[in-house]
């Protein structure tokens, strides 16, 4: 059902796409994630209402995986297909939509894991959530070090010809898992696009080869908790507020991880504030100063995060001496 909802017409205005790895496939630098605030407890107007920003702003690229929503996993892919339904249906030529399988989904020996019968299910149950024929990357959400990569790969060589899926891809993969699915793949005729990494100022595990993996193979990289959970934004820098990841349940971010990490937010705040811009824009920039990353996966809670969180690319890149700086704020603070 048309919702009468009208995009902007000024959607694509001053975006500048990145390319994903040696492949014809676009994507905007920044990537909204649903991971968070998108399920069946959280308010659906207000989803909504970031899905449209994000379009109308020129964010092209949504991550999804099959368990993300609170506190049903799966519900987050049914809200996002409502979405789609009512706003975006003349409009899905123009977006990348991405699911994954690998965490704990459902009961039973099939529903976690890496084995081909959990993937190539899961992937019809994301779609059937979703509302859609196909999605334009599936993932494998992270290796199963009891199933052979060569059979996780199995799942998602399926998935292309069988037009579920235009790409695939991996996350959470190390530089040698990365590179066996990447051959693996290859004998099949099938790209391995994109490896979906965590990378952020205070986690640089990326930066220890897998990285250079990744440009060696013509892989892309996107990164995701580039903000590490609002930690790298202004959120926690007076406190923990109501209504914040960490105020709330979330077993993924507590007082603690914050408390510890608040020392470090200040100084890099510090340096933000030189380049004129916010905590929030400068880490998205410093991750996407690398070419290998096509794109940032953020969550966001509000639209007005959303909207600082776009501007990341306004300021030039960084000068030597303030990457320097990044580096000896980094190394000095123990978190
Ligand atoms: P971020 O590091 O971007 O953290 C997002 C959180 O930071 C928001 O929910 C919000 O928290 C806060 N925030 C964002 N922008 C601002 C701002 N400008 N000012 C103040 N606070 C801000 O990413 P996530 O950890 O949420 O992950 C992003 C996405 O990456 C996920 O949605 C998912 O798609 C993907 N992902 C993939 C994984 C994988 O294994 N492949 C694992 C984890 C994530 P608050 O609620 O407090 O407002």
């Amino acid at each position: 059902m048309d919702s009468g909802y009208k995009v902007s017409d000024s959607r694509y205005e001053g975006v500048e796409f990145n390319r994903c790895g040696r492949s014809g496939l676009l994507t905007s630098p920044v990537t909204l994630g649903l991971w968070h605030n998108f399920g069946s407890s959280d308010d659906f107007g207000k989803a909504q209402g970031m899905v449209r920003f994000a379009f109308d702003n020129g964010i092209t690229h949504y991550d999804i995986a099959n368990n993300y929503g609170s506190p049903d996993g799966g519900s987050a892919e049914s809200n996002f297909g409502k979405i789609l339904k009512k706003d975006f249906a003349a409009y899905r030529d123009e977006m990348i939509i991405t699911t994954k399988a690998g965490y704990y989904m459902w009961p039973g020996p099939y529903g976690d894991g890496g084995s081909k019968k959990y993937l190539v299910a899961s992937l019809d149950q994301s779609l059937n959530r979703l509302g859609l024929d196909y999605v334009d990357i599936f993932y494998s959400h992270r290796p199963d070090p009891a199933t052979p990569i060569e059979e996780t790969v199995d799942a998602l060589e399926l998935a292309v010809p069988s037009g579920k899926a235009l790409y695939v891809g991996i996350s959470n993969y190390n530089p040698e898992e990365a590179r066996t699915a990447h051959e693996e793949l290859d004998r099949r005729g099938i790209r391995c696009l994109v490896h979906q990494a965590r990378y952020s100022m205070l986690d640089r595990r990326p930066e220890e080869g897998l990285l250079d993996t990744l440009d060696e193979l013509g892989m892309g990289c996107v990164a995701f908790s580039p903000l590490e959970q609002g930690i790298l934004t202004g959120r926690y820098l007076n406190g923990i507020p109501e209504g914040s990841r960490a105020s709330g349940q979330s077993v993924f971010l507590n007082t603690e991880q914050v408390e510890a990490r608040v020392g470090v937010a200040t100084a890099l705040n510090e340096i933000a504030r030189s380049r004129g811009q916010t905590l929030a824009q400068m880490a998205l920039a410093w991750v996407l100063r690398r070419k290998t990353v096509a794109s940032v996966i953020i969550g966001a809670s509000s639209v007005d995060q959303i909207r600082e969180n776009l501007e990341c690319t306004e300021k030039g890149p960084f000068t030597p001496e303030e990457l320097g700086k990044i580096d000896d704020v980094v190394e000095s603070f123990q978190y």
